[in-house]
C-alpha cells in the first residue's frame, strides 16, 4: 500500500510540472543570444542584398555550412523558413498536387496512399498524414532501427506504399540512432511504386549528450549508388540548435527532386528571411562552431538525462525500461497500463505526452510507451515531476496488481 500513501501525499502537493514537448530551455536558448544583434552586414558573401527579396534556395554560404552536417551536397540544399516540419508538410502536399519525378501520376490521384511508420516515432509526422489523408502503417522500431524484413517486404510488395517516416539519429523518442546496415537497406531495397520516397527527417543530427558522437551512414549518397537517387528526402533545423522559434530549416534531396521543390515553393514565396540565414553563419560560423555550440547545449541537457534515469533505476527497477539516449531529446519509457500511469499522473498535476502519440492514430496496441521530454524543466523540477511519475508507475502496478 505504500504506493497509493505516497500517491495521496503527492496529489496533495498541488504540483503543476510539464513534461509534455521537447522545448529547449531557457539557458538553452540564451546560448543564442548574442545572434539577436547579428546580422552586421546584411550583404551575403556573393554580394547579395540580404534584405531584398530573391534567393529562394537560399544563402551559398549556410547550405555550406549545413549541408555536411546533413550529408547533403551544398547545390542540393534549400533552406526554409524557423520549421523543418513546414518543409516536410509542404513536400507532402506539392507530392500530392504536382508529380514526384518518377510519379505515374500525381499522388492525390491514387485511390490510397499509405506511409511506413516506425513506432514509437514522432506524433507530428502522424498528423501531417492524418490531415492529408495518408493510411499509416506501424512498423516496429529495433536497436538497430525499423525491422527491414517488414519494410522490405511491404515497399517491394505494395505499390500504395508511398513514403516512410525515419528520424535516423537519436531518434524521437527512442534515441536510436539507425545502423549502417539499415540505412544500406532502406536506400537498395527494390520499391513497388516507382515514386516511394523517404522522409528522413535528421532533426538531431549535432545533438550529442555524449562525447562520442554517432555516426550515421550516407543514405542519400548510398540511393544514388543503388540506382535509388530520388528515393531520400532529407529535412533539418537549427530549432535545436540556436533559436526553437526563431532558427533555420533544411531540405536536401537528388537534383531533381530539388528542381521540383523549388519549382512549387517558387509558387509560394519570393524568397526566404536572408538576415536570419545571415545571422546563423554569422553566429555559427563553421562546423567546429557548431560542435562547440552542441557542447554547451550538452553540458545544460546531459545532467538532465543523468537524473532521470537515476531516478528511475532508484525507484522502478523491474518493473519499467526505458532508454539511455547518447543524443536528441527524449528518454522512452515502457510501463504496464501506459494511458492509465499518464492519467494518474495528470490528475497530480504532472503533464506528460498522451500515451499512444508515439504510434499512428494514437493508438499504441500495447499501451506500453511514455514519452519524457527532460530538457525543459530546471533540475530541481525535473526530479519532482518524475519522482512523481514514478510513484504513479507503482501506484498502477499495484492496483493491478
Ligand atoms: N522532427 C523531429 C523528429 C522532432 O523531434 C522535432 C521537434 N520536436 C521536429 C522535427 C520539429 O522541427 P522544426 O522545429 O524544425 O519544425
Amino acid at each position: 500500500m505504500t504506493a497509493s500513501r505516497d500517491y495521496a501525499a503527492l496529489a496533495q502537493r498541488g504540483l503543476s510540472l510539464d513534461l509534455t514537448r521537447g522545448k529547449p530551455s531557457p539557458r538553452q536558448l540564451d546560448l543564442s543570444n548574442d545572434m539577436l544583434r547579428l546580422p552586421e552586414s546584411y550583404h551575403a558573401a556573393d554580394g547579395t542584398d540580404a534584405r531584398n527579396y530573391g534567393d529562394l534556395q537560399g544563402l551559398p554560404e549556410l547550405r555550406e555550412l549545413f549541408g555536411p552536417l546533413l550529408q547533403v551536397p551544398p547545390a542540393q540544399v534549400v533552406v526554409g523558413g524557423n520549421a523543418s516540419l513546414a518543409l516536410m508538410h509542404d513536400t507532402v502536399v506539392h507530392a500530392l498536387l504536382g508529380k514526384v519525378p518518377g510519379a505515374e501520376r500525381r499522388w492525390v490521384e491514387e485511390p490510397e496512399i499509405t506511409f511506413l511508420c516506425p513506432v514509437p516515432g514522432y506524433d507530428r509526422h502522424f498528423t501531417i498524414c492524418e490531415r492529408l489523408g495518408i493510411t499509416m502503417v506501424a512498423v516496429p522500431m529495433g536497436p538497430d532501427g525499423p525491422d527491414m524484413d517488414v519494410v522490405e517486404r511491404l515497399v517491394a510488395s505494395d505499390p500504395k506504399v508511398k513514403g516512410m517516416w525515419c528520424v535516423p539519429k537519436y531518434s524521437n523518442p527512442s534515441g536510436v540512432v539507425y545502423s549502417d546496415e539499415t540505412v544500406r537497406r532502406l536506400a537498395a531495397m527494390p520499391a513497388a511504386a516507382p515514386d516511394f520516397r523517404i522522409f528522413w527527417d535528421n532533426a538531431y543530427a549535432v545533438h550529442h549528450l555524449t562525447d562520442t558522437p554517432a555516426e550515421l551512414a550516407d543514405l542519400l549518397a548510398l540511393c544514388a549508388a543503388h540506382g535509388n537517387p530520388d528515393r531520400a528526402l532529407v529535412y533539418g533545423s537549427t530549432s535545436k540548435v540556436t533559436l526553437a522559434g526563431a532558427g533555420v530549416s533544411f531540405f536536401g534531396s537528388s537534383p531533381a527532386n530539388v528542381e521540383w521543390f523549388l519549382a512549387n515553393t517558387r509558387k509560394q514565396s519570393i524568397g526566404p528571411d536572408k538576415l536570419n540565414q545571415l545571422r546563423h553563419v554569422e553566429f555559427l560560423r563553421d562546423a567546429d562552431g557548431v560542435a562547440a555550440h552542441m557542447r554547451r547545449h550538452a553540458e545544460l541537457i546531459a545532467p538532465k538525462f543523468e537524473l532521470v534515469d537515476r531516478v528511475l533505476t532508484k525507484e522502478l527497477g523491474g518493473l519499467a525500461t526505458w532508454t539511455s539516449p547518447r543524443g536528441g531529446y527524449f528518454i522512452s519509457l515502457e510501463v504496464p497500463h501506459a494511458a492509465e500511469v499518464v492519467a494518474r499522473a495528470k490528475a497530480a498535476g504532472i503533464a506528460l505526452t498522451p500515451a499512444g502519440a508515439t504510434h499512428p492514430y494514437g493508438e499504441d496496441p500495447d499501451d506500453r510507451v511514455i514519452r519524457i521530454a527532460p530538457t525543459y524543466p530546471e533540475l530541481d523540477e525535473l526530479e519532482q515531476a518524475i519522482l512523481g511519475l514514478t510513484v504513479c508507475v507503482r501506484l498502477v502496478a499495484e492496483e493491478r496488481a
